[in-house]
Protein backbone atom coordinates (compact mmCIF):
# COMPACT_ATOMS: atom_id res chain seq x y z
CA UNK A 1 0.00 0.00 0.00
CA UNK A 2 1.38 3.21 -1.45
CA UNK A 3 1.11 6.21 1.95
CA UNK A 4 -1.66 8.42 0.44
CA UNK A 5 -0.22 11.65 -1.77
CA UNK A 6 3.59 9.82 -1.08
CA UNK A 7 5.47 11.00 -4.20
CA UNK A 8 7.93 7.92 -3.53
CA UNK A 9 7.49 5.04 -1.21
CA UNK A 10 8.67 1.66 -0.04
CA UNK A 11 6.93 -0.93 1.86
CA UNK A 12 8.41 -3.62 3.50
CA UNK A 13 11.91 -4.21 1.78
CA UNK A 14 13.97 -6.86 2.22
CA UNK A 15 17.71 -7.11 0.69
CA UNK A 16 20.69 -9.83 1.88
CA UNK A 17 24.03 -9.75 0.67
CA UNK A 18 24.93 -13.59 1.73
CA UNK A 19 23.92 -14.18 5.62
CA UNK A 20 24.08 -10.31 6.07
CA UNK A 21 20.36 -8.70 5.86
CA UNK A 22 20.93 -5.15 4.72
CA UNK A 23 17.16 -4.90 4.89
CA UNK A 24 14.93 -6.31 6.96
CA UNK A 25 11.41 -4.99 6.36
CA UNK A 26 11.91 -1.10 5.80
CA UNK A 27 9.41 0.92 4.93
CA UNK A 28 9.59 4.55 3.69
CA UNK A 29 7.63 7.37 2.11
CA UNK A 30 8.39 10.94 1.31
CA UNK A 31 5.65 13.66 -0.45
CA UNK A 32 6.39 16.08 -2.98
CA UNK A 33 8.55 18.65 -1.84
CA UNK A 34 9.12 17.18 1.49
CA UNK A 35 13.00 16.76 3.50
CA UNK A 36 13.33 13.21 5.10
CA UNK A 37 16.23 12.19 7.00
CA UNK A 38 17.10 8.53 7.36
CA UNK A 39 19.28 8.29 10.58
CA UNK A 40 20.95 5.02 12.41
CA UNK A 41 24.28 3.46 13.07
CA UNK A 42 27.21 2.50 10.08
CA UNK A 43 25.60 -0.57 8.98
CA UNK A 44 22.40 -0.34 9.96
CA UNK A 45 21.01 -0.32 6.02
CA UNK A 46 20.42 3.44 5.18
CA UNK A 47 23.14 3.68 2.14
CA UNK A 48 20.74 0.28 0.73
CA UNK A 49 17.54 1.66 1.58
CA UNK A 50 18.41 5.08 -0.66
CA UNK A 51 20.00 2.79 -3.04
CA UNK A 52 16.85 0.85 -3.39
CA UNK A 53 14.44 3.83 -3.31
CA UNK A 54 17.00 4.95 -6.51
CA UNK A 55 16.11 2.37 -8.24
CA UNK A 56 19.59 1.61 -8.39
CA UNK A 57 20.02 -1.58 -5.91
CA UNK A 58 16.63 -4.34 -6.67
CA UNK A 59 15.08 -5.14 -3.50
CA UNK A 60 15.16 -9.09 -3.02
CA UNK A 61 11.05 -8.82 -2.15
CA UNK A 62 8.63 -5.57 -1.15
CA UNK A 63 7.33 -3.04 -3.25
CA UNK A 64 8.47 0.62 -4.49
CA UNK A 65 6.18 2.99 -6.04
CA UNK A 66 7.50 6.36 -7.70
CA UNK A 67 4.46 8.66 -8.99
CA UNK A 68 1.73 5.87 -8.88
CA UNK A 69 4.78 3.52 -11.02
CA UNK A 70 6.43 0.40 -9.65
CA UNK A 71 9.82 0.67 -9.53
CA UNK A 72 10.53 -2.99 -8.83
CA UNK A 73 8.78 -3.99 -11.73
CA UNK A 74 10.18 -1.82 -14.17
CA UNK A 75 13.00 -2.60 -16.46
CA UNK A 76 17.15 -1.79 -16.28
CA UNK A 77 16.27 0.92 -19.37
CA UNK A 78 13.01 2.62 -17.64
CA UNK A 79 14.82 2.75 -14.10
CA UNK A 80 17.98 4.49 -15.75
CA UNK A 81 15.90 6.79 -17.77
CA UNK A 82 14.28 7.96 -14.24
CA UNK A 83 17.31 8.33 -12.62
CA UNK A 84 18.33 10.80 -15.26
CA UNK A 85 15.49 12.52 -15.73
CA UNK A 86 13.76 12.88 -12.32
CA UNK A 87 16.45 12.03 -9.76
CA UNK A 88 19.46 13.89 -8.65
CA UNK A 89 22.18 12.60 -6.08
CA UNK A 90 25.07 14.16 -4.18
CA UNK A 91 27.21 11.47 -1.96
CA UNK A 92 29.73 12.13 0.44
CA UNK A 93 32.93 12.66 -1.95
CA UNK A 94 31.44 15.18 -4.41
CA UNK A 95 32.17 12.42 -7.13
CA UNK A 96 33.01 15.39 -9.43
CA UNK A 97 34.54 14.41 -13.31
CA UNK A 98 38.46 15.35 -12.25
CA UNK A 99 38.77 16.60 -16.13
CA UNK A 100 35.49 18.88 -16.38
CA UNK A 101 35.88 22.98 -15.17
CA UNK A 102 33.20 22.93 -12.07
CA UNK A 103 31.10 24.71 -15.05
CA UNK A 104 31.18 21.81 -17.44
CA UNK A 105 30.82 19.35 -14.32
CA UNK A 106 27.47 20.94 -13.82
CA UNK A 107 26.20 21.39 -17.01
CA UNK A 108 26.81 17.60 -17.65
CA UNK A 109 23.40 16.21 -16.71
CA UNK A 110 22.04 18.48 -18.83
CA UNK A 111 24.94 17.28 -21.70
CA UNK A 112 23.62 14.12 -21.33
CA UNK A 113 19.71 14.81 -21.43
CA UNK A 114 20.75 16.54 -24.86
CA UNK A 115 20.46 19.92 -24.24
CA UNK A 116 22.56 22.23 -26.76
CA UNK A 117 26.08 23.30 -24.72
CA UNK A 118 25.15 27.14 -24.67
CA UNK A 119 21.66 26.73 -23.22
CA UNK A 120 23.47 24.04 -20.92
CA UNK A 121 26.19 26.05 -19.41
CA UNK A 122 23.83 28.60 -19.18
CA UNK A 123 21.67 26.93 -16.77
CA UNK A 124 24.75 25.56 -15.05
CA UNK A 125 26.05 29.00 -13.77
CA UNK A 126 22.91 30.18 -12.66
CA UNK A 127 22.93 27.17 -10.62
CA UNK A 128 26.20 27.77 -9.78
CA UNK A 129 25.31 31.28 -8.60
CA UNK A 130 22.64 30.06 -6.46
CA UNK A 131 25.14 27.94 -4.75
CA UNK A 132 27.65 30.42 -4.39
CA UNK A 133 30.31 28.97 -6.48
CA UNK A 134 29.93 30.93 -9.26
CA UNK A 135 33.77 32.55 -8.62
CA UNK A 136 34.80 28.95 -9.48
CA UNK A 137 32.74 28.15 -13.07
CA UNK A 138 36.10 28.18 -14.82
CA UNK A 139 38.25 25.94 -11.92
CA UNK A 140 38.76 22.64 -11.83
CA UNK A 141 37.25 19.97 -9.11
CA UNK A 142 40.94 19.66 -7.86
CA UNK A 143 41.49 23.30 -7.16
CA UNK A 144 38.78 24.03 -4.91
CA UNK A 145 38.17 23.05 -1.49
CA UNK A 146 36.11 20.37 -0.05
CA UNK A 147 33.02 22.60 0.71
CA UNK A 148 33.59 24.15 -2.66
CA UNK A 149 33.14 20.98 -4.78
CA UNK A 150 30.23 19.65 -2.40
CA UNK A 151 28.44 22.83 -3.54
CA UNK A 152 29.67 22.48 -7.25
CA UNK A 153 27.92 18.81 -6.50
CA UNK A 154 24.50 20.15 -4.92
CA UNK A 155 24.24 22.64 -8.37
CA UNK A 156 24.67 19.39 -10.44
CA UNK A 157 22.54 17.35 -8.56
CA UNK A 158 19.66 19.96 -8.89
CA UNK A 159 20.23 21.38 -12.20
CA UNK A 160 18.05 19.02 -14.18
CA UNK A 161 14.94 20.21 -11.56
CA UNK A 162 15.13 16.67 -10.36
CA UNK A 163 11.62 15.54 -8.33
CA UNK A 164 13.90 13.52 -5.96
CA UNK A 165 17.19 14.58 -4.41
CA UNK A 166 19.23 11.82 -2.71
CA UNK A 167 21.89 12.87 -0.95
CA UNK A 168 24.12 10.45 0.98
CA UNK A 169 26.26 11.54 3.79
CA UNK A 170 26.35 14.76 1.57
CA UNK A 171 28.51 16.27 4.80
CA UNK A 172 30.41 13.39 5.73
CA UNK A 173 33.73 15.10 4.87
CA UNK A 174 33.29 17.99 5.68
CA UNK A 175 34.17 19.97 9.03
CA UNK A 176 31.07 21.08 10.60
CA UNK A 177 30.78 24.99 9.87
CA UNK A 178 31.34 23.68 5.99
CA UNK A 179 29.15 21.30 6.65
CA UNK A 180 25.93 23.47 8.05
CA UNK A 181 26.79 26.31 5.16
CA UNK A 182 26.27 23.43 2.61
CA UNK A 183 22.83 21.71 4.53
CA UNK A 184 21.52 25.40 4.30
CA UNK A 185 22.03 26.03 0.40
CA UNK A 186 21.08 22.57 -0.20
CA UNK A 187 17.88 22.65 1.08
CA UNK A 188 17.27 25.81 0.19
CA UNK A 189 17.63 25.11 -3.46
CA UNK A 190 16.01 21.68 -2.64
CA UNK A 191 12.69 24.03 -1.39
CA UNK A 192 12.52 26.55 -4.24
CA UNK A 193 13.03 24.13 -6.50
CA UNK A 194 9.98 21.99 -4.73
CA UNK A 195 12.79 19.06 -5.03
CA UNK A 196 11.68 15.79 -2.28
CA UNK A 197 14.65 14.74 -0.46
CA UNK A 198 16.10 11.76 1.30
CA UNK A 199 19.05 12.99 3.43
CA UNK A 200 21.38 9.98 4.84
CA UNK A 201 23.16 10.93 7.44
CA UNK A 202 24.37 9.66 11.36
CA UNK A 203 24.51 13.84 12.32
CA UNK A 204 21.74 14.70 14.08
CA UNK A 205 23.03 18.28 13.12
CA UNK A 206 22.04 17.46 9.53
CA UNK A 207 19.11 15.67 10.28
CA UNK A 208 17.94 18.92 11.83
CA UNK A 209 17.48 20.40 8.32
CA UNK A 210 14.93 17.50 7.92
CA UNK A 211 11.26 18.44 7.88
CA UNK A 212 10.75 14.94 9.26
CA UNK A 213 13.37 12.05 10.53
CA UNK A 214 13.56 7.83 10.03
CA UNK A 215 15.59 6.03 11.61
CA UNK A 216 16.50 2.62 10.42
CA UNK A 217 18.11 -0.01 13.14
CA UNK A 218 19.04 -3.79 11.60
CA UNK A 219 17.51 -3.34 7.99
CA UNK A 220 14.18 -1.96 9.46
CA UNK A 221 13.00 1.71 10.20
CA UNK A 222 10.48 3.73 11.99
CA UNK A 223 9.43 7.08 12.06
CA UNK A 224 10.80 9.37 14.92
CA UNK A 225 9.18 12.22 16.64
CA UNK A 226 11.24 15.13 17.17
CA UNK A 227 12.81 15.17 20.42
CA UNK A 228 13.47 18.86 20.18
P1 LIG B 1 24.66 2.08 6.31
O1 LIG B 1 24.44 2.94 5.11
O2 LIG B 1 23.64 2.31 7.38
O3 LIG B 1 26.05 2.18 6.86
P2 LIG B 1 24.55 -0.13 4.45
O4 LIG B 1 23.22 -0.09 3.79
O5 LIG B 1 25.72 0.40 3.70
O6 LIG B 1 24.44 0.56 5.88
O7 LIG B 1 24.89 -1.65 4.86
C1 LIG B 1 24.00 -2.50 5.58
C2 LIG B 1 24.66 -3.87 5.73
O8 LIG B 1 24.72 -4.51 4.45
C3 LIG B 1 26.09 -3.81 6.25
O9 LIG B 1 26.31 -4.94 7.07
C4 LIG B 1 26.92 -3.88 4.98
O10 LIG B 1 28.18 -4.45 5.24
C5 LIG B 1 26.07 -4.78 4.09
N1 LIG B 1 26.23 -4.46 2.65
C6 LIG B 1 25.80 -3.31 2.04
N2 LIG B 1 26.09 -3.36 0.72
C7 LIG B 1 26.70 -4.54 0.49
C8 LIG B 1 27.24 -5.17 -0.68
N3 LIG B 1 27.19 -4.58 -1.88
N4 LIG B 1 27.79 -6.40 -0.53
C9 LIG B 1 27.83 -7.00 0.68
N5 LIG B 1 27.35 -6.47 1.83
C10 LIG B 1 26.79 -5.25 1.74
Amino acid sequence: MTPAGALLSAEDLHKAYGPTKALDGASFSVHRGEIVAVMGPSGSGKSTLLHCLAGIVLPDSGTLTYDGRSLESASDAERSALRRSEFGFVFQFGQLVPELSCLENVALPLRLNGTGRRPAERTARSWLERLEVDDLADKRPGEVSGGQGQRVAVARALVTGPRVLFADEPTGALDSLNGEHVMELLTEAARSADSAVVLVTHEPRVAAYSDREVVVRDGRSRDMERLV
